[in-house]
C-alpha cells in the first residue's frame, strides 16, 4: 500500500479529478437551495420519521444541542420551525444515519482496504455498533466485549513506565459532564496531557484574551447584535462555518448596524444572506449583508487594523475627544501613549500595501467607525493560526480599547468558535497547562494529589508520539489525523505508539493509521437517548457566548452495545484505577446529576447547575469584562495595549501564500459531500483557488492540474494533483481545502505563545503535475 493512499485521501490518477464541475461563485448564502440540501441528507441517512423527530427537537428548549459549531441559541423566544441551519441538520443526519456497522462489516473490510477510501466515503459507512479491537499484527478489527475493552487499555495504562507516556484528547463535542470527568481520571491516572481540538483553533484567542482582559473567551451576547452600530468580521465565513450567525447579522442590519468583512476569499455568506425562514427569503430577496467588504491578502489583518487605528487617531486628533473614548482609556487601559508613539512609526501606505487593501476602502473603513461606540468584531481561525495569532487577537483588542466599545451594550469581542462544546471542554479543565488555583480546588474536593507539571498540547503530543515518548493514545472523539497539520509526519507518529484508542461515533482515518494496537469504542451521539440505571439522563454544553444549556437526546440508538461518553470515562477510571482511586465513580457513572453537584463544587459559576441548568434557556457563566470589570494575572484592572510589529514573510519569488479552508459540505474534518456550491465547485475537493492574474502570470489554466509542494524547514512536503479553480483572492494567495491539504502544513509552524498550528498560512510553490 503505497503511505499517500492511507495518510491522506489522494486522487490516484488524473481521470479521477475529471468529475469536477465549476459553477459562478455565489453571492448570497442559504434561500431554498439550503433547505433541499439539507433535506435530502436527512431523508437519505435517517429517513422522514427519525429526521424529523431530531429536526424538531434540534436547539430547541428541552430538546438536544447541535453537535455542530458553538454559535448561540436565542436567549428568548426560539423559532417555532427550524432553530438550525442547513449545516446543523446535515450534522444531525450523520448521527441519526440509520446505517451502522456491525462485526460484518470488519470482517468483511480489512484495515488496509478501508485506508484506500477518501474521508468522505470513509464518513459515509455508517454508525459503529460496538466495541472492536484490533490485535497486534491484524489485519481486520474484530468484536470484543466492553469488559475486555476498559481492561485492555486499564492494564495498558498501568503497565506504562510513567502516566506521562500515554496522552488523552478531546474533541469539541465532549459535553461538560464527561469532559470534567474526564480530566478527573486523567489527572487522578497522573498526568496533564490533555490535548485537545482548541490547541488547534482558538488557542491563540484564550491566550491572548487572557492577558489581555482577564478571560479566555468572547464579551458579548447574542443580543449585543440588536443593539450594535458597526460589526466587524474578520476570517471567519459564517455563511458555511456558522451559517445561523446569518440570522442575527440580519437583525442587526434590519435595526440599523452596518457590517465590515474582512477575509482574503470573496464569501458569499458575508455579501447577502436569504433568510429561508422569512417570506422575502423564500420569494428570493437578498438581505445585503457586508456594506464595505475588504479583500486583506493572507495574513494581512495586522496592517490592516494598524492602518484603521492610525487613521482613527489622524481623525481624533482633528477632533480631539470625539473618537477616541479617553475615559474608557483613562480608567481602564495602560500603555496608551506608547501605544501611539508605536503607530507613528508606521507609514499608512506602507500598511495599506502590507494589508494589500487600497487605501480609499480603509478610510471608508475608519470612517464608518469613527463617530461610532458600539462595535463588535468577530474572528475565527483566519485570525487565530498564523505564526502572530496571539498579537493579532491582542491588535482587535488595541481597536475596541481605543474606541472604549467593551463592557457595555452592543459592543465587544466575539471569538466565534466552531465546535459546540470547544469553550466548554476548556472551563471543565481539559487543559495541558492546569491553573494551580484549579489543581488546588480538586485536591480540597477529591482528596489526591492532581499533577501540576504542564502536559503535551497537540503539536507536542505529536512530537513525542514521533520521538516514542507517548506509548498510548486516547482520544474522546475527533479524527485527530485529519484534523491535525503534517499529515506524513503525523501519521508516522501514530503508528509509532503501542496503542491507540478512539470514543467514536463514525468510522474515520484516524481508525485506520493506528497504534500496534487499537480499539474503537462506540459512543452515543447528542441527538441519542441516553438512558442510565434506568433513568433517562441529560447532558449540557456551553456556546460561544458562555451560555450553559442543557441537552437531552431523544432518537433511539441504533444499537444496545453503545455508551455515553461519560460512561466510558467511569468505566475506564473503575478498570484502569481500581481501588487506588478515590472517587466514586459507580456514583458518577449512574447519575449526571451527581456529576453536576461536584463540577459545581469545583469550578466558579457552577453553583446551584443542576438547578440552573434545568431552567429553560440555560444560564450565563459570569464574564467580568462584559461588565466593564477587568483582571489580568499580569496587568491587574487595566487592558495593556499591546505593542506589535508586522509580520515579516521570506518568501522565494516563485512562492504563494497558502490557506486552509473549508467546503461548504464540510464540519471540520466530517465530509458531508463532495460540492462547495457557493464558491461553483461541484464534485471534487482537490481544488487549489487562484487568483487569475497569477494563473496568467505562471501559464495555468482552469482546470489545470498541479502538485503543490512546501519546503520549510529545508523538508519537501508534496501534496499531488490539485486542480486550479480561478477565484477572488488577493494576488500571491491561494487557497485549498483541509483535509486534503494538511500535508503542507508543517508540524512546527506554529503560533507564538498558543503552538496553534499556521493552518491559515503556508508558502507553497505550484507546480504543473507531472504524470508518474
Ligand atoms: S449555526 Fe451551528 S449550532 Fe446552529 S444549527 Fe448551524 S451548525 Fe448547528
Amino acid at each position: 500500500m503505497s503511505k499517500e493512499i492511507d495518510e491522506q485521501p489522494a486522487a490516484e490518477n488524473p481521470e479521477e479529478l475529471l468529475d469536477l464541475k465549476l459553477d459562478d461563485q455565489k453571492e448570497w448564502a442559504a434561500g431554498i437551495p439550503a433547505v433541499t440540501a439539507a433535506m435530502v441528507d436527512i431523508l437519505h441517512e435517517a429517513g422522514f420519521v427519525r429526521g424529523m423527530e431530531g429536526l424538531f427537537k434540534m436547539n430547541k428548549k428541552g430538546g438536544f444541542d447541535c453537535s455542530g459549531c458553538a454559535w448561540p441559541d436565542p436567549d428568548d423566544d426560539r423559532s417555532p420551525i427550524a432553530e438550525y441551519c442547513e449545516n446543523g441538520a446535515k450534522a444531525l443526519a450523520e448521527e441519526a444515519t440509520t446505517k451502522k456497522l456491525t462485526a460484518e462489516f470488519f470482517a468483511q473490510n480489512s484495515v488496509t482496504d478501508l485506508a484506500k477510501l477518501n474521508d468522505y466515503e470513509i464518513g459515509k459507512k455508517g454508525r459503529i455498533a460496538q466495541p472492536v479491537y484490533l490485535p497486534k499484527g491484524a489485519t481486520h478489527y474484530q468484536p470484543i466485549s466492553w469488559d475486555d475493552a476498559f481492561k485492555k487499555i486499564g492494564d495498558k495504562l498501568n503497565g506504562l513506565a510513567s502516566p506521562n507516556e500515554a496522552a488523552f484528547y478531546t474533541s469539541g463535542r465532549t459535553s461538560n459532564e464527561a469532559s470534567f470527568m474526564y480530566q478527573l481520571f486523567v489527572r487522578e491516572y497522573g498526568t496533564n496531557n490533555l490535548p485537545d481540538c482548541s490547541n488547534m483553533c482558538h488557542e491563540s484567542t484564550g491566550v491572548a484574551l487572557a492577558d489581555s482582559i482577564g478571560i479566555g473567551k468572547g464579551t458579548v451576547t447574542l443580543n449585543d447584535f440588536y443593539d450594535t452600530e458597526v460589526i466587524i468580521i474578520i476570517g471567519q465565513n459564517p455563511g458555511t462555518n456558522h451559517p445561523r450567525m446569518l440570522t442575527a447579522l440580519q437583525k442587526a442590519k434590519e435595526k440599523g448596524s452596518k457590517i465590515i468583512a474582512i477575509n482574503p476569499l470573496y464569501e458569499a455568506g458575508l455579501m447577502g444572506f436569504k433568510n429561508p425562514q422569512t417570506v422575502k427569503g423564500l420569494l428570493g430577496i437578498t438581505t445585503h449583508l457586508a456594506d464595505l467588504y475588504l479583500q486583506v491578502k493572507i495574513n494581512g489583518d495586522m496592517a490592516l487594523l494598524k492602518a484603521i487605528e492610525k487613521l482613527l487617531y489622524k481623525a481624533e486628533l482633528e477632533n480631539p475627544g470625539k473618537v477616541f473614548d479617553h475615559e474608557f482609556i483613562m480608567n481602564s487601559t495602560k500603555g496608551y501613549v506608547a501605544f501611539l508613539n508605536h503607530l507613528n512609526q508606521y507609514d499608512i501606505d506602507h500598511l495599506a500595501q502590507e494589508a494589500g487593501v487600497p487605501l480609499a476602502q480603509i478610510e471608508q473603513a475608519a470612517d464608518m467607525l469613527k463617530d461610532k461606540t458600539r462595535i463588535i468584531i468577530c474572528w475565527a481561525m483566519g485570525v487565530t493560526q498564523h505564526k502572530n495569532g496571539v498579537d493579532t487577537v491582542k491588535e482587535i483588542v488595541n481597536l475596541i480599547i481605543l474606541k472604549g466599545s467593551i463592557g457595555k451594550p452592543g459592543a465587544g469581542l466575539c471569538p466565534v468558535r466552531g465546535h459546540s462544546n470547544v469553550q466548554g471542554n476548556r472551563t471543565m479543565m481539559i487543559y495541558d497547562k492546569p491553573y494551580p488555583k484549579q489543581m488546588d480546588r480538586l485536591k480540597e474536593v477529591f482528596g489526591f494529589e492532581p499533577p501540576r507539571d504542564h502536559g503535551y498540547d497537540v503539536v507536542e503530543s505529536i512530537q513525542a508520539m514521533h520521538e516514542g515518548k507517548l506509548k498510548v493514545f486516547f482520544a474522546m472523539g475527533g479524527n485527530f489525523l485529519s484534523a491535525t497539520p503534517d499529515t506524513t509526519y503525523t501519521a508516522e507518529a501514530l503508528r509509532k505508539l503501542e496503542m491507540s484508542v478512539h470514543v467514536s461515533t463514525k468510522l474515520n482515518r484516524s481508525h485506520l493509521v493506528h497504534g500496534e494496537e487499537a480499539l474503537i469504542l462506540p459512543t452515543l451521539s447528542r441527538s441519542d437517548k441516553d438512558v442510565v440505571n434506568g433513568e433517562a439522563q441529560f447532558i449540557s454544553c456551553e456556546n460561544s457566548m458562555g451560555v450553559i444549556q442543557m441537552s437531552k437526546g431523544m432518537l433511539e440508538p441504533i444499537s444496545k452495545d453503545m455508551m455515553s461518553e461519560n460512561q466510558i470515562v467511569c468505566r475506564l477510571a473503575k478498570a484502569t484505577l481500581g481501588s487506588r482511586s478515590v472517587v466514586d465513580w459507580d456514583k458518577y457513572e449512574k447519575s449526571y446529576d451527581a456529576v453536576r453537584d461536584v463540577i459545581a463544587k469545583v469550578i466558579p459559576g457552577f453553583e446551584g447547575y443542576n438547578q440552573k441548568v434545568r431552567t429553560p434557556g440555560g444560564f450565563y457563566l459570569p464574564n467580568a469584562p462584559r461588565t466593564g470589570k477587568f483582571e489580568s494575572e499580569k496587568h491587574g484592572s487595566r487592558i495593556l495595549f499591546n505593542l506589535a510589529g508586522l509580520p515579516k514573510h521570506e518568501m522565494a519569488a516563485d512562492e504563494y501564500r497558502m490557506t486552509t479552508i473549508r467546503s461548504h459540505d464540510q464540519f471540520n474534518t466530517t465530509i458531508y459531500g463532495l460540492d462547495d456550491r457557493y464558491r461553483g465547485i461541484h464534485n471534487e475537493r482537490r481544488v487549489i483557488f487562484m487568483n487569475e492574474q497569477d494563473m496568467q502570470k505562471a501559464g495555468f489554466k482552469s482546470g489545470e492540474q498541479v502538485d503543490l509542494y512546501n519546503n520549510f524547514g529545508g523538508v519537501e512536503r508534496a501534496a499531488h494533483l490539485f486542480v486550479v479553480v480561478p477565484y477572488s483572492i488577493p494576488q500571491g494567495c491561494t487557497a485549498t481545502y483541509y483535509p486534503e491539504a494538511n500535508v503542507l502544513i508543517p508540524i512546527d509552524s506554529v503560533a507564538k505563545q498558543s503552538n496553534t498550528p499556521t493552518s491559515k498560512l503556508v508558502f507553497i510553490k505550484i507546480k504543473k503535475h507531472k504524470a508518474g
